[in-house]
């Protein structure tokens, strides 16, 4: 450790020796410990499909599915033979459509097979039930990941003219000609400028209560008259559906005005560019390659994937949950799964403890967070089921005349089918949102759970191998940090069964206000050497980690070999961070996390023990007074 610098910049002095030595792979934006970790986890997973390629004994059926789909993926002399001959079946059924009655006709086969349009439904939870699901309803993404893209105008059109050269060598590799090119792109990127006003920013986006917007059947029909999204829905899910929950209302306000019959050469024309971008990954190298190149160029990352990467992920991607599981069970045993459940229990029964001991919440409010807490389940390792359209997946390879659009398409189908059914149902809580595999972790506000999956119970989160103060400074942090999702400006809003629910006095809501307004200013504004961080967006996530950090460290203290010096600095490690200016700049705008570099200090900052412990005075860098600290749990 510099310890020069724990005065000055607490993650430098903990990282510094890493951060010169790290090396962002040329596939990559960033390296941190999480991508190390994935990075471990790929080379695991890499090496097994060789393996189980060679000899699929004892395999399950959907792991041979992997298999299968795994070899026609790696098989670019097939992909190169076929050419763009696979995304014909998709560009013919789009080059039919000539008037919006022709797209109402097909609307439905096209949303079973996730090819682009420029609205679309979904069936989840209900905010204020969850334990029904229902149909949510909006528009399509924005050409640029950020509505903040398009409003100065020199970013807009440096990013534009980056989207239109990456798109043009593109569809020039999908073999339309210069003049259709051109055609194709202007009438795209005038839809997608329709768009812009009735979208979301990410701020926006970021509080998601506001995404719920019930609307009732006569209210969609009256506002959405060219197109009768009300029967559309009704074919999806095969029963009546009285109301829909718009995630956008300004969309729908404005539905007619930008879904038109005058309109349909511009919607033709960008569901053609929008399907050429989503379909290039399943056709030649070379056009894989160009339709990763915005992507590439808006993160900094210099190359594309390797074909053998790429071919392992092709085949990973939809069937992630099936290699994660087998993942899971291998390498986290039964042992590992009751230490980490035990871990999290202690965890929660913190919380807990720092919730009756809490200074500014009334005792009612207290006892319903409590009562959360208690009703909160924790997931951990791998699931116990996984969803059921895996098994019905068929995987047929090119000796049967497939190719890897047709499998997309099959997949896709049987999936979103199965998504549908769901409406009305009561959802199935037994059902990750990510496999085993991923270095991640989640809390589900609809379900009042949190789940650990396997992959991100490793050095330098949690080992056996690391003190005590260590793995609480690493995944305890984590830990809490999911627990108190719970309680951020998002989680609050839901009860302990998952629903909407105000359960705050009047009071206790109004001081947490004021706290979550406080997280705010501490964050925003402040500078990162490449932008800075926007208070609003990451509020939730700083809650989450102020609310982590200070729980995990009270799990720690009471422990016989507690040592704060050992838990600030693993803190200060799992968020070491090296990425691209690009990335870097991207996140900004548009990730709810806060940047690494704040994660690790600000917070630290903002901790009376850590001011204390290393004696941090006015004249320090990682000084904050007192009275600027803001506590919430
Ligand atoms: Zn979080």
């Amino acid at each position: 450790m510099k310890k020069e610098q724990i005065k000055t910049n607490f993650y430098e002095a903990v990282n510094g020796e890493w951060l010169e030595q790290a090396v962002i792979p040329g596939d990559q934006p960033t390296i941190s410990a999480f991508l190390e970790l994935h990075l471990g986890i790929e080379k695991t997973l890499m090496d097994l499909t060789a393996k189980w390629e060679q000899d699929q004994t004892g395999l399950s059926d959907n792991l041979k599915k992997f298999i299968t789909l795994y070899q026609m993926t790696k098989d670019f002399d097939t992909r190169d033979k076929l050419g763009t001959k696979p995304f014909e079946v998709v560009l013919d059924k789009i080059n039919q459509l000539n008037t919006l009655k022709d797209l109402e006709e097909v609307f439905c086969d096209l949303t079973l097979e996730s090819i682009e349009t420029p609205f679309g439904f979904s069936v989840m939870q209900d905010f204020m039930n969850s334990n029904n699901q229902v149909l949510y309803f909006g528009a399509s993404d924005l050409f640029l990941p950020d509505t903040s893209y398009y409003k100065d105008e020199n970013t807009k059109k440096q990013l534009i003219g980056l989207f239109t050269t990456t798109t043009t060598q593109l569809l020039s590799l999908y073999g339309f000609s210069k003049e259709e090119i051109e055609k194709l792109l202007t009438e795209a990127l005038a839809f997608d400028e329709l768009l812009v006003p009735v979208t979301k920013s990410s701020v926006e986006k970021a509080d998601y209560v506001k995404l719920y917007n019930p609307l009732k059947k006569e209210a969609v029909q009256a506002l959405t008259k060219n197109l009768d999204l009300m029967a559309q829905a009704e074919r999806l899910v095969k029963q009546t559906v009285d109301q829909l929950i718009v995630t956008n209302l300004d969309f729908v306000n404005a539905f007619d005005s930008i879904i038109s019959e005058e309109n349909f050469p511009l919607i033709k024309s960008w569901m053609i560019v929008s399907n050429a971008i989503r379909f290039a990954s399943d056709l030649t190298d070379e056009i894989r390659i160009a339709g990763g190149a915005f992507g590439r160029a808006l993160s900094g990352i210099k190359e594309a994937r390797s074909k053998e990467k790429f071919a392992f992920y092709q085949a990973y991607n939809p069937l992630s949950q099936v290699v994660g599981l087998h993942y899971g069970e291998t390498y986290f045993g039964p042992t590992a799964k009751n230490d980490v459940k035990t871990m999290v229990h202690e965890m929660i029964d913190v919380y807990k403890e720092r919730i009756t001991e809490n200074t500014w919440l009334n005792e009612k409010t207290k006892e319903k967070a409590i009562k959360k807490l208690s009703t909160l389940t924790v997931h951990v390792g791998y699931p116990d089921e996984l969803p059921p359209y895996y098994d019905a997946y068929q995987i047929k390879g090119y000796e049967q005349g497939s190719d890897l659009v047709q499998e997309r398409l099959s997949m896709t189908k049987i999936r979103n089918q199965y998504d549908f059914a769901k409406y009305n149902k009561a959802p199935n809580k037994n059902i990750w949102g990510m496999p085993a595999s991923m270095v991640n972790a989640y809390y589900s506000p609809t379900n009042n759970q949190i789940v650990f999956p396997a992959a991100i119970l490793q050095r330098p989160y949690y080992s056996l191998d690391q003190t005590p103060s260590e793995n609480y400074g690493g995944i305890g942090a984590v830990m809490a940090h999911e627990i108190s999702h719970a309680f951020d400006n998002n989680g609050a809003k839901f009860d302990e069964t998952g629903s909407l629910n105000n359960w705050w006095t009047d009071q206790d809501l109004e001081a947490f206000n004021q706290k979550a307004k406080d997280m705010i200013a501490l964050f925003d504004g402040v500078e990162t050497g490449y932008g800075v961080c926007n208070g609003e967006l990451t509020v939730s996530e700083n809650i989450a980690d102020s609310g982590g950090l200070r729980c995990a460290l009270e799990a720690s203290k009471k422990g016989s070999t507690h040592n704060l010096e050992e838990f600030f600095k693993n803190w200060a490690r799992v968020w070491r961070n090296k990425s691209s200016l690009e990335y870097s700049q991207l996140l900004l705008r548009v990730d709810v996390h806060g940047p690494s570099i704040l994660r690790a200090n600000m917070q630290l900052s903002n901790l009376l023990e850590f001011q204390d412990f290393y004696g941090i005075g006015e004249n320090d860098q990682m000084y904050l007074a007192k009275d600027k600290m803001v506590s919430i749990w």
